[in-house]
């Protein structure tokens, strides 16, 4: 039964017991109990000012970096994906990105602009909320390199505006209050000097040829341990193409587990489990999952 009615003047849909598996690139998961596509900005901030305050809130870009256990996510998630979709280019290399627009539409955003550095975010397969929530990164280059300032959204549907010096930003993380979201970045990117051409194509072909791209997965599972690849510690503990159910670590690239089929959350969770569980035995060193696990067993 859904968790709570909309409120009249609320633009937005509300879908019960929604199959996260639909919003997580593994294709796999449990359901939320419910799930709000905001019509746009203003209409989240209604919603959330309506929102029971006991309700847990969670918050999903493209759910490329997410894994929904079998049992599903108790109280509300929120899909900002191509609805929080403002995207201005302000002048002097700053460009303003709502937190559902997709990374590589912002990286081809940015080439027609003329601004350079942003190339890399176009194979990241996430939303601008996603990138600044992970710090998501690739090729050398990182989210808030380039970030200025940052819109965040609290629980109340307020909305304020914090530098990006007054984060606490590392590999893969950046430090939240709790119950505060990103609704917008403002990025700022060096102009491009000269005739340079676009970094995308190359690089997208780059990810091409090592990733298993096409398959369900989330990328890169682990964090990369100080001084070491985990990737190459997977190979090394023989865990290329080793499955649990339809959850395998990929044969292309041995810090992927694609989703072969049909596996569930627990067989990834299990094999997330095991491929630590090895590198621990043959390397002493614990591996942290990149990706973020939230919901109930089943
Ligand atoms: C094939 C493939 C390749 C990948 N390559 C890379 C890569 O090169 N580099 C890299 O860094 N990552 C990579 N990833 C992982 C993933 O794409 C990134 O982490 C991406 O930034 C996640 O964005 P998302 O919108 O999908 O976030 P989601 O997976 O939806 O969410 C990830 C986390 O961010 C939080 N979040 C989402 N939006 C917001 C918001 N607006 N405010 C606050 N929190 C929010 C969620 O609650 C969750 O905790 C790859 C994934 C795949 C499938």
């Amino acid at each position: 039964m859904n968790a709570m009615a909309l409120q009249p003047g609320i633009r937005g849909e509300l879908l019960a017991n929604e199959p996260m598996a639909r919003h997580c690139s593994w294709r796999a998961g449990g359901a939320a109990e419910t799930y709000f596509i905001p019509a746009d900005k203003d209409d989240l901030c209604l919603f959330l000012q309506h929102m029971p305050v006991q309700l847990p809130l969670y918050w999903v870009g493209l759910g490329s970096n997410l894994l929904v256990r079998d049992g599903g996510v108790k109280g509300v998630v929120i899909g900002a994906l191509n609805r929080l979709n403002s995207l201005q280019f302000l002048g002097q290399g700053r460009v303003y990105a709502e937190s559902g627009v997709t990374c590589a539409k912002l990286a081809r955003f940015c080439q027609q602009k003329q601004l350079d550095g942003a190339d890399f975010l176009a194979g990241i397969p996430g939303t601008v909320g996603g990138a600044l929530a992970m710090n998501a990164g690739a090729f050398g280059s990182e989210t808030w390199q380039f970030v200025e300032s940052v819109e965040m959204v609290n629980r109340q549907g307020e909305l304020t505006v914090r530098e990006a010096a007054s984060f606490d930003v590392g590999y893969r993380k950046v430090r939240l209050d709790n119950e505060e979201w990103f609704s917008a970045g403002v990025f700022r990117f060096p102009a491009k000097v000269g005739e340079q051409p676009s970094r995308i194509k190359p690089l997208l072909e780059r990810r091409n040829s090592t990733q298993p791209i096409g398959m369900p997965s989330c990328g890169s599972v682990f964090k990369n341990p100080a001084g070491h690849y985990a990737a190459k510690l997977i190979e090394d503990c023989g865990l290329k193409g080793f499955c649990i159910g339809d959850a395998c670590v990929s044969d292309k690239h041995a810090n992927f587990i694609v989703n072969a089929g049909r596996a569930n959350a627990s067989d990834i969770e299990q094999l997330i489990e095991k491929v630590k569980h090895e590198v621990i035995k043959k390397y002493n060193i614990e591996l942290q999952t990149e990706v973020r696990i939230i919901g109930e067993k089943s």
